[in-house]
C-alpha cells in the first residue's frame, strides 16, 4: 500500500521517501552515509520505493485541470416580457432554495467593466432582507437596483430609472415592495395613530402616506400588508406617466413597469402582471 504522502510528493515533484519518512514508513530519511556514500540497505528501500511509486503513478489519473471560465455572454437585447419571465424564473430557483451562490467570475468582472447592459430596473425597499439579486437569482451586471425604505421614488430615484431606461436599455422596471415592511408600518402609525416621526424619518414615510389612506378605504383586516401592495402598485403607476422618455417607451412596447411583492417568510414574489 503506497502512502497518501508518497502520492502527493510524487505529484509536488518532491522526493517521495523524504515525505514517507516524516509519515513514519520506517524508512531512514538520510539515504546518505556520515561519509557521504550511500548504503546497500538505503539504495534497496529506495529502489523498493520507486517501484510502489512507479505502480501508484500509473494508477493515478492525472489532475484534473479546470478549464479557465468562459468570458460572460455576450447581452442580447431582451423584451419587457422576457426580462419578466426572466426574474419569476430565479424568483422561482430562490424561493425552492437552488439559488446560484456563485460569485461572479473574475473574467465576468473584468468583462463587465467594458459596459453594462441589466435586463430590468428594481426599485426596492432598503430591508436588508430584500436584496433584489439574491430574491431573482442575479448577479452582476443584470440589475439596475434603487433602494429607499418603503420602495419610494424621489426625483433623483426617477433621474436613475431614466437613466437605465434610456442609456443602458433596460426593459422593465420591477417596483417591489414586501410583506412586513416596517416603513409602510411607520405610514400606517402615522396616518391611523397620529404618531410623530422626526425630521429625515418624517420625509421618508410622508410618500408612503397616500397609499394607507387608499387602503384603509376598503376597510382590510391587515392594512399595514394593504397599505404594502396599493403603494407598490401607486408607485408603479405614477412612474409610468413621471417622464417623457419612459412613457414613450412603454407606448412603443418597450418598456413595461410592473408592482410586486416580496414574502419575507416563503421568499416568493407575487407579480401584478
Ligand atoms: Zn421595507
Amino acid at each position: 500500500m503506497v502512502s497518501r504522502r508518497i502520492l502527493l510528493g510524487a505529484l509536488m515533484g518532491v522526493a517521495a521517501p523524504a515525505l514517507a519518512f516524516a509519515e513514519g514508513d520506517g524508512h531512514a530519511p538520510n539515504l546518505l552515509t556520515k561519509k557521504g556514500r550511500r548504503t546497500s540497505s538505503a539504495l534497496r528501500h529506495q529502489a523498493g520505493d520507486k517501484a510502489a511509486l512507479d505502480k501508484a503513478l500509473a494508477a493515478v489519473k492525472p489532475m484534473e485541470v479546470e478549464p479557465p471560465p468562459a468570458p460572460a455572454a455576450p447581452v442580447q437585447d431582451v423584451s419587457p416580457d422576457e426580462a419578466l419571465g426572466r426574474l419569476k424564473q430565479g424568483n422561482a430557483i430562490f424561493a425552492r432554495g437552488g439559488a446560484n451562490l456563485m460569485l461572479p467570475t473574475m473574467a465576468r468582472v473584468a468583462d463587465l467593466s467594458k459596459g453594462q447592459k441589466p435586463f430590468a430596473v428594481v426599485i426596492g425597499c432598503a430591508d436588508s432582507r430584500t436584496a433584489p439579486e439574491l430574491v431573482f437569482d442575479c448577479n452582476l451586471g443584470e440589475l439596475f437596483v434603487i433602494r429607499v425604505a418603503g420602495s419610494t421614488v424621489g426625483r433623483e430615484g426617477l433621474g436613475s430609472i431614466v437613466y437605465a431606461v434610456e442609456h443602458l436599455g433596460a426593459p422593465l422596471i420591477v417596483v417591489l415592495g414586501h410583506t412586513k415592511c416596517g416603513a409602510v408600518g411607520a405610514a400606517v402609525d402615522v396616518a391611523k395613530k397620529h404618531a410623530e416621526l422626526h425630521g429625515a424619518l418624517h420625509e421618508m414615510v410622508l410618500p408612503i402616506i397616500p397609499a394607507v389612506l387608499e387602503a384603509d378605504e376598503t376597510h382590510p383586516a391587515d392594512l399595514q400588508d394593504a397599505a404594502i401592495r396599493r403603494n407598490v402598485r401607486d408607485i408603479a403607476g405614477r412612474l409610468k406617466v413621471a417622464d417623457g422618455v419612459l412613457a414613450e417607451r412603454i407606448e412603443e412596447g418597450r418598456l413595461k413597469v410592473v408592482s410586486a411583492c416580496y414574502d419575507l417568510t416563503t421568499g416568493v414574489v407575487a407579480f401584478d402582471a
